[in-house]
């Protein structure tokens, strides 16, 4: 399920060192990351990741890849031997954003031609052949299904006229046996259960990207969690495009409660959250084992898209305004007190005034904690496209505006209701805007996405959880004292 709101955060390795409090040059490699002793030329590499969580463990999987080839991990551009960008392509303004970042390195590398720069992910996958036309500065494209490949490609002695386009491998996902760098702080890590996506929601063209759904055998993911909890990780994050299908194209169907139970299990992980659920796929068994587990959170992150069974129909979202009444309504009679996140679209092809407060009614009545808005953005290749009539973008961008006062207003009151409570944080590090604030994140609060916890008072060291006291609320955030 795309978090279309949020292509997520630009994570620049470099800066995020100095925000995590954590460094990512080698020396610190958890259990999973299998070093090759006999290298001894380090060459380094400067990556900046974005797009979503499931982009950056593909990173992670190319940095894995590279390290074990003999390269090292650098926050320094200027002084990198390769400059990597991983992309996000799946809709204009995530793509935008990639060739400008791409422009970016592409500068840097002007005065030093023996520097390397590679773009890879999902904008190569979708626009490969006209980047690489337009595009000379870059030394080689990568797609989504060939990045496992970047170590040798980047050995092999570029031929006179050899296209320098990979982006045609068979569908790829991740068996998590191959090498993986952490990009996160030590105390969290994202564990990608599938890849591609079965749906056809007409505006997506995730499925064209990515693939249909392939989900990760059982044994694999517990593997690689087993491994993660014994390096230290508190909070595991579960995501895939739409995680309440993992296991629906394997033998016996496992399902996400399945998956669930067994991570559950396991010693070490003190907070455990799934995302990209669908609303259509929220069952009874998914919030039995929820409520049976402490540490599976009770943070339900639905992506409903609107709120009137017309535009939800040319949506092809398989569910009405009815059906999503009623898994919340299942979710908050299983799991009193659950956070629910989720995002919605403004100005989706045909949405006439009526369809709009019908959307702006749902947020209203459900009292989502956090809302991602989006304005529908026409993709080319998908069905949306071509629906008629458009929603002119002022307008789609005034009823967008519109949401975010309604939504303000929920979380404004919400926040409120908390202060002078106590809850658990997860201390994240010092604050980027004041070395005189620690931050961290209630249960409530996924990373990167939702507000967080500034805390102005107490010892907290990065990776504990503490009790907070909340002291005051902000527009999204809080302020609180560690007890
Ligand atoms: S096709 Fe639908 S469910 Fe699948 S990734 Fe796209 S929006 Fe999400």
């Amino acid at each position: 399920m795309v978090d279309h709101a949020h292509p997520g955060p630009k994570l620049n390795l470099g800066t995020r060192k100095t925000v995590a409090g954590r460094t990512l040059h080698g020396g610190q490699c958890p259990p999973y990351i299998l070093m090759n002793s006999n290298i001894t030329t380090l060459k380094t590499v400067y990556v900046i990741s974005l797009g979503c969580p499931k982009n950056l463990v593909d990173t992670e999987i190319m940095l894995g890849g590279l390290i074990r080839a003999g390269w090292e991990v650098t926050g320094e551009p200027a002084a990198a031997d390769l400059l990597l960008v991983n992309t996000c392509g799946f809709i204009e303004p995530a793509c935008k954003e990639a060739v400008e970042t791409i422009l970016d390195l592409a500068r840097l590398k002007a005065d030093r031609p023996e520097v390397r720069l590679v773009a890879a992910g999902c904008l190569v996958q979708r626009y490969g052949a006209e980047l690489a036309k337009d595009l000379p500065e870059v030394d080689l494209f990568i797609g989504v299904n060939d990045f496992p490949a970047l170590p040798d490609l980047l050995d092999r002695p570029p031929a006179d006229g050899a296209s320098r386009l990979f982006h045609q491998a068979p569908p790829y996902a991740y068996g998590g046996v191959e090498a993986r760098y952490p990009a996160t702080p030590a105390h969290l890590a994202y564990l990608k259960i599938a890849e591609g996506c079965s749906h056809r929601c007409t505006f997506c063209l995730i499925p064209k990207l990515r693939g249909s759904l392939r989900s990760r055998p059982l044994k694999t993911l517990v593997r690689e969690a087993e491994n993660l909890a014994a390096a230290g990780v508190k909070e595991l994050i579960l995501v895939a495009q739409d995680t309440t299908a993992y296991g629906r194209d394997q033998h016996g169907h496992p399902g996400i409660a399945a998956l669930l139970r067994e991570v559950a299990a396991m010693d070490g992980f003190r907070w455990i959250r799934l995302l990209y659920g669908h609303p259509a796929r929220i069952t009874p068994e998914l919030l039995a084992i929820m409520a049976a587990n402490p540490r599976i959170l009770p943070y339900l992150d639905i992506p409903v898209q609107h709120g009137h069974d017309e535009v939800l129909r040319r949506m092809g979202r398989g569910y009405g305004r009815g059906d999503i009444l009623d898994t919340v309504r299942r979710i908050r009679e299983s799991l009193p007190g659950a956070t629910l996140r989720t995002t919605v679209m403004a100005g989706f092809p045909g949405e006439t005034e009526a369809h709009f407060q019908a959307l702006a009614d749902l947020i209203t009545e459900v009292g989502f904690d956090h809302l991602g808005i989006f304005l529908y953005s026409p993709e080319a290749g998908t069905p949306a496209a071509s629906f008629r009539p458009k929603v002119p973008r002022r307008e789609a961008r005034r009823r967008a505006h519109r949401l975010k006062a309604i939504q303000a207003k929920i979380v404004k009151a919400r926040l409120k209701s908390l202060v002078g409570a106590v809850a658990e944080v997860l201390v994240e590090g010092v604050s980027p805007e004041s070395d005189y604030l620690l931050t961290g994140r209630m249960k409530s609060q996924a990373p990167d996405i939702d507000g967080q916890v500034y805390i102005t008072a107490g010892t907290g060291r990065i990776g504990e959880i503490q009790p907070v006291r909340l002291t005051r609320a902000l527009p999204y955030d809080l302020l609180g004292e560690i007890l």
